[in-house]
């Protein structure tokens, strides 16, 4: 019922191999740095970063933040509000903020903001998708599965008003 809605544009074996090639590729990147944190942003990120440590052999502390930009609708707001914050404590450690998606920037940039203030040694963006036409703040990530059009995605904790998430591949919704 749900799938029939969606035509697939990242298929599920795509993405399990393109999350181990991450995995190993932060793997290497961390491997000599201690006391890594991985913070992922709720809820989109949440099956993406279950795989992807499960790819990452190394030490490492998981948290979550939950930032709202958007409100179930298809634009952002630029109006940015943190509904769930982190407990750890990171000052003096690697970050590695792990993002569904970036789309305009503002919720990146806004993170990275408020993770500065915390002092970690370092802060860099795992993003399993990355939308580069429509940034309106000029950020990058250091680390991205797939750069893709400027299309609306679902599935693989993507949502749309909240449904479509559990999809195991991403797609775009069809009327
Ligand atoms: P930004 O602040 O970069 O505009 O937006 C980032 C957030 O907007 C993402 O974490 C995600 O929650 C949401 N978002 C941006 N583009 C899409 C999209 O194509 N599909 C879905 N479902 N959410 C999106």
């Amino acid at each position: 019922m749900l799938f029939s809605s969606v035509e697939t544009l990242i298929t599920q074996d795509v993405l399990a191999k393109r999350i181990e090639e991450l995995g190993k590729e932060l793997t290497e990147r961390y491997k000599n740095h201690a006391d890594l944190v991985i913070i992922c942003t709720l809820k989109g990120s949440v099956l993406f970063v279950a795989d992807l440590i499960r790819h990452m052999d190394i030490p490492l502390e998981i948290d979550f933040i939950s930032i709202a930009s958007y409100h179930g609708g298809l634009t952002s707001t630029g109006d940015l509000r943190v509904l769930h914050g982190m407990s750890t404590d990171v000052k003096g450690r690697p970050v590695l903020i792990v993002e569904d998606i970036v789309d305009t920037g503002r919720t990146l940039t806004k993170l990275k903001e408020m993770l500065a203030e915390m002092h970690p040694s370092s802060v860099e963006v795992c993003a399993l998708l990355d939308k580069p036409s429509r940034r309106v703040v000029s950020i990058e990530s250091e680390y991205v599965g797939f750069t893709i059009e400027d299309l609306f995605v679902v599935g693989y904790g993507l949502d749309y008003q909240q449904l479509y998430r559990n999809l195991p591949f991403i797609g775009v919704l069809s009327e």
